[in-house]
């Protein structure tokens, strides 16, 4: 686990159940979808799966794709604080500074990490999105 205090923690915590709600409810406002569906959506098992590609398509809509993507990375922020290991830089194993959680609470990555892995990875963030 980060170094995280327990103030910091719940902080994180409350950020990621605030942004939840409003990607939820942002969702259902542009798509005019049950909130089942919105669940569903954000519930599939692997973000590269083929369900997720066909819902995205489905969707065709760039905003509510971004949506869903981001609510999905809340969910497996979750899961990470749940099994100990959110705010762990998953390229370089250490600590993701507290102000950039902060700033975005579903960072998987320390800053030179992610800046480095999108100049290397650039291909696979567009997956999906442009077909
Ligand atoms: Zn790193």
């Amino acid at each position: 686990m980060n170094s995280l205090n327990q103030q910091q923690a719940t902080q994180l915590i409350n950020e990621l159940s605030n942004r939840e709600r409003v990607l939820r409810e942002e969702i259902r406002r542009e798509m005019n979808l049950q909130d089942d569906y919105v669940q569903l959506a954000s519930e599939a098992p692997d973000p590269g799966d083929l369900s997720f590609a066909n819902l995205s398509i489905d969707l065709g809509n760039a905003a509510v794709t971004r949506d869903i993507h981001e609510l999905r990375a809340i969910e497996l922020a979750r899961k990470k604080m749940n099994s100990g290991t959110y705010g762990t830089c998953i390229s370089c194993g250490y600590d993701i500074p507290f102000e950039r959680l902060q700033a975005i609470p579903t960072a998987e990555r320390c800053a030179p990490c992610q800046q480095n892995f999108e100049r290397t990875h650039h291909q696979d963030g567009m997956r999906g999105a442009s077909i």
